[in-house]
């Protein structure tokens, strides 16, 4: 059995075995003699355990069994195999324990420790979170007194924001927590159990630690929406440093975000939800606050029961704006500012009702002048005929006189969306700067800091748009963050210690960011080059993306409107339908003045926020006038991921990746083709296989002197650890090459301890 070969140091190990490329020469007949289990893949891709009976050329037999009885002998070619690690090792907390880092076995322990619950498990430095998809009692005042005292060790995330307050304070050096993953996957929760671990640290009553939480209630409710695959699912990026005073107590935090979906509050796909704030504020106002928004219900509005989809369930809408009310007093927006954001919202949800009627062969139309019409300026403190002139007219400068042009349907419709979509992100920013203000750090208190980075993780559809293209794009930059600091960690090990190892560095992804933002031939780069040309369209861009950009491998041009960018995660298609349009982001002239001319506030201020229209008139990238060169959506995220970066480079960071079970968001299902390609997305398994290479096995001199001095005779023992170490490798002539001798530990190659623990057993 494998039983033995438990090493009473956190180490497991088996037998050396050559490694998994070699598997297919004289490993197999290793494999045979004793007995190994191994992997087979079957034709429908499914991995089956079984053990190697015999070979003949190419051909491997294999006995298939459940582990407790044969299911099938069956001949496959040595390629369908991989070796399975011993039962010994089932369940392992950390990958890197295991002997056999290969997709079945990484597949099969996760899968082992989901069965039980455990949904936390360390792939050396990183943690990956199995979504439970039911409330399991791993969390609450106990178990955070237990993580606080140390007096659990299992992965957790507790254990990992309880690792990251220790060497902030120890070390005086700022930290980060660097959350991904894809929808669903549990990330918001993840950053919520993270906040809480550092809230109860921070002195759980205190005034900014409420705030913290209070303020990312405000930020779910603006930010957050039903999807298909969650019903609280955040659709947009988010950086939150938590200070912490020189005692280790919050004493204060800052907010960024990145990417909102704007389009969801004019597009939602159906069963979906817009925002969850507009469905609160017309279940949960006052009689009174509805009277003076003029308030109807929520399926009344078109921007809201196009996706026919009002209600989610077991969520009180009318209960959850008594919620945001309180959170909005907590953090000190006061009553007549909340008043603003409602009047701005309910803005919104009438433009949203203003239709068009078409008066002519061309599709020009006018606007119908409805309750929505009047409701919409009268919220917006402007005329209804000044709206219904922004909606339906295109004002052109020619030499002297300004001339008014009807709008077609489809522009109408653009110019209304635009409006609502810009008013709602300006409110957005709007509310987070409040929330900055009411958590401003006393720069007097404040020492140090730990961030939490929840982010939307790397995506790829059958159809890719503009907004997978920058959250790609930003997952590219992070990866080779991880990429970097996984490396430096290896690295710093073993030159502390005085060794000399060479470590992996692995998946450069360099050219791919190139291809994206190295000047001046770049995929954003172009997109802002072509946003400025009146003529250009998606067509035009893609075309020079083909001819200019062929040169870097990872980018392909494909047919029609399609480009592919070789990702680190792997290849994406992106249709460049609606990249020129989405990049511009613009607004009308015609919108913007309106919008400066209100009496609303909040929309007078949001108009200065943008780009101003030049002396002639010619917004940025406003459609059909001429285009000065600006900055784009791309660039412009670019430059924020750039900050973004920079701010993480001078952390400490610790990942976690957030995995999804499955797709029905059901408890207890393990669907391994989705857990594998969500771990090839987040390179887990190089990850491990990084920790392990070279030399995987690290113990240090007092541990493994205590555990093998018995091996040498009495008079042989040196007084010191370090030399007992050396001495008992070289009684045991094990090969110079196979081990390095550290100041503080002993650098083995796989397997090595296994066959130290072959000759102890026999000396026992
Ligand atoms: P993401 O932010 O990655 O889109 P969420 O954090 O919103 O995903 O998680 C989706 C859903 O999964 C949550 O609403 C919750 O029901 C469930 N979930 C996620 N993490 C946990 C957890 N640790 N315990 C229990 N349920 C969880």
């Amino acid at each position: 059995s494998f039983g033995r070969k438990r090493v009473k140091m956190d180490i497991v190990e088996s037998p050396y075995v050559p490694p998994i490329s070699e598997f297919h020469t004289h490993a197999l007949s290793y494999f045979i003699q004793i007995k190994l289990s191994v992997w087979c893949r079957q034709p429908t891709g499914q991995w089956d355990l079984g053990s190697i009976n015999s070979t003949s050329g190419e051909e491997v037999s294999v006995s298939l069994s459940n582990g407790k009885c044969l299911l099938q002998v069956l001949n496959v070619p040595t390629s369908e195999l991989v070796p399975a690690n011993p039962n010994i090792l089932d369940g392992v907390d950390n990958l890197i324990k295991l002997a056999y880092v290969n997709d079945p076995s990484v597949l099969h322990n996760l899968r082992f420790r989901y069965s039980q619950e455990m949904i936390y498990t360390k792939a050396g430095p990183i943690l990956i979170a199995l979504n439970p998809f039911k409330d399991l009692h791993i969390y609450g005042s106990d178990y955070l007194s237990n993580y606080r005292q140390q007096l659990v060790h299992s992965p957790h995330v507790y254990g990992m924001v309880d690792a990251a307050y220790n060497q902030m304070m120890r070390d005086e050096i700022d930290q980060s927590i660097i959350i991904s993953g894809e929808s669903g996957s549990g990330k918001t929760e993840t950053a919520k159990i993270a906040i809480q671990y550092l809230a109860s640290l921070g002195g759980g009553s205190s005034g900014t630690t409420n705030d913290v939480l209070q303020t990312n209630c405000i930020l779910e409710t603006f930010g957050n929406a039903k999807t298909s695959v969650n019903d609280n699912s955040t659709r947009f990026g988010k950086f939150m440093e938590i200070h912490f005073s020189a005692t280790g107590k919050i004493c204060g935090a800052k907010i960024q975000t990145y990417l909102l979906e704007k389009s969801r509050i004019v597009q939602v796909a159906n069963g979906e939800r817009s925002y969850h704030v507009l469905y609160q504020l017309c279940a949960g106002s006052s009689s009174s606050l509805k009277e003076r928004l003029n308030l109807r219900a929520a399926h009344e509005y078109k921007y809201l029961n196009q996706s026919d989809c009002i209600t989610i369930g077991g969520i009180d809408d009318a209960k959850n704006f008594h919620q945001l009310m309180e959170a909005f007093d907590a953090v000190r927006i006061c009553k007549e500012d909340q008043e603003l954001i409602f009047k701005v919202l309910a803005a919104i949800l009438w433009l949203g009702n203003i239709s068009f009627k078409v008066t002519d062969s061309e599709n020009h139309i006018e606007v119908v002048g409805d309750e929505a019409v009047t409701s919409a300026a009268l919220l917006m403190g402007c005329t209804s005929q000044d709206l219904m002139a922004a909606l339906s007219t295109h004002k052109i400068q020619s030499d002297k006189d300004t001339v008014a042009k009807s709008l077609t349907l489809l522009q109408a419709i653009e110019t209304r969306d635009a409006i609502a979509k810009f008013i709602y992100s300006s409110l957005f920013e709007w509310i987070v700067q409040q929330l900055n203000r009411s958590l401003e750090v006393n720069e007097k208190h404040t020492e140090k800091s730990i961030s939490i980075l929840d982010f939307y993780g790397f995506q790829s559809f059958q159809k890719n748009n503009f907004e997978q293209f920058c959250i790609n794009y930003a997952n590219e930059r992070l990866q080779q963050h991880f990429n970097r600091h996984l490396f430096k960690l290896e690295q710093e090990d073993c030159e502390s210690d005085g060794i000399d190892c060479t470590v992996l560095d692995f998946g450069d992804n360099q050219k791919c960011l190139d291809l994206f933002e190295k000047k001046p031939l770049s995929l954003l780069s172009l997109l802002d080059d072509e946003s400025n040309f009146a003529e250009a369209s998606d067509l035009t861009f893609v075309n020079r993306l083909k001819n200019l950009l062929e040169a870097n491998n990872c980018f392909k041009g494909e047919r029609g409107r399609a480009f592919s960018v070789r990702h680190y995660a792997g290849e994406v298609l992106y249709d460049t339908n609606g990249f020129l349009v989405k990049n511009r982001d613009s607004l009308s002239y015609n919108s913007i003045q309106l919008l400066s001319s209100c009496n609303c506030e909040l929309l007078k201020l949001f108009s200065k926020g943008i780009n101003q229209p030049e002396e002639h008139g010619n917004s940025t990238f406003h459609i059909g006038a001429l285009y000065s060169q600006k900055r784009g959506v791309g660039t412009k995220f670019k430059d924020q991921l750039f900050k973004l970066m920079h701010q993480l480079e001078s952390t400490t960071p610790h990942f976690i990746r957030c995995i999804k079970p499955n797709t029905n968001n059901l408890p207890g299902i393990y669907d391994k083709e989705l857990v594998l390609q969500q771990l090839r997305c987040c390179r887990v398994l190089e990850a491990v296989k990084i920790s392990k290479a070279g030399f995987p096995t690290r113990v240090n001199h007092q541990e493994f002197s205590r555990r093998y001095e018995f091996l040498l005779s009495e008079t042989d023992i040196p007084r010191d650890p370090l030399s007992v170490s050396v001495a008992v490798l070289q009684k045991f002539n094990i090969p110079s090459e196979m081990y390095q001798v550290g100041y503080t530990k002993l650098y083995l190659r796989a397997g090595q301890i296994g066959a130290l623990e072959d000759k102890r057993k026999q000396f026992l």
